[in-house]
């Protein structure tokens, strides 16, 4: 049977008021614990901040490398290659920069030392808003996602207290907000009207992921039928997000200003 799994970021219970669009910030870093998961949750919101002058940076936690379906592809090619569509992903979208951490995909671990290294980026970068992903998010099987969501939250607590790595030399930074996407809760979502071929183009830069991500057969005699379809589960996904706070299309958070 061919795979039409949901997309990453599935459909989502709520459980009281949904708020609409975070004004929008000088500076945003998104922390995802694969190439494409950024994408995934929130490509047209950072599309959107980065077209309004927003400082949008990428923080990837590990290489990728177990991201295919092939048993014989060798993982540090895979690595590499999803590497270079990352950027180029991050190019469509607008982003001002890429930082590749590079721990093992499917290795991560949220512990002292990646702690560490998360919140010299984030003190290093200062951002107004920090995207990552729920640890909260109940049910989800991907050790990397629970994960990558424990490291940013701890980081983000880190990055704020300066009682965290005194010796740094980029001093204490508290964001304004955390958003937490594949949200257990969601409660906030950002607009995406307008912004759904520049997610597109985003997401189709990852073709090493088309097979066992995209749910797109890239050996199909008719690549481009497939790819229409894509798009209509990516439009679906953001419709669904949407009708949480009656908007045609959206990307769904958890929002947390309480820093
Ligand atoms: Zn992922």
């Amino acid at each position: 049977m061919k795979r039409r799994s949901g997309l990453p970021v599935g459909d989502l219970p709520v459980h009281g008021p949904v708020e609409r669009d975070l004004p929008i910030p000088a500076s945003a870093l998104v922390i995802g614990a694969h190439p494409d998961d950024a994408d995934f949750a929130c490509g047209a919101t950072l599309a959107r901040w980065a077209s309004s002058g927003s400082a949008v940076h990428y923080v990837v936690l590990t290489d990728g490398s177990k991201g295919s379906w092939d048993p014989s592809a060798d993982p540090t090619e895979v690595a590499s290659r999803r590497e270079a569509e990352q950027s180029e992903a991050a190019r469509a979208i607008g982003a001002s920069s890429v930082t590749f951490l590079g721990y093992t995909d499917g290795e991560l671990q949220p512990g002292l030392t990646e702690r560490r290294r998360l919140t010299a980026v984030i003190r290093s970068l200062r951002p107004e808003v920090v995207l990552g992903h729920d640890p909260w998010r109940r049910y989800r099987l991907h050790p990397d996602h629970r994960n990558a969501g424990w490291l940013t939250v701890d980081a983000v607590v880190a990055a704020r207290d300066p009682h965290f790595y005194p010796e740094m030399t980029d001093g204490s930074h508290r964001p304004g907000a955390l958003l937490l996407f594949e949200a257990d809760e969601p409660d906030h979502v950002e607009t995406a009207d307008g912004w759904l071929d520049v997610k597109m183009e985003a997401l189709l830069a990852h073709r090493s992921q088309y097979l066992s991500t995209h749910g797109i057969d890239p050996s199909s005699p008719d690549l481009a039928a497939e790819v229409r379809e894509f798009r209509g589960r990516v439009e679906a996904q953001m419709a669904s997000h949407g009708a949480l706070a009656d908007v045609a299309l959206g990307e769904a958070f958890r929002l947390i200003t309480d820093i």
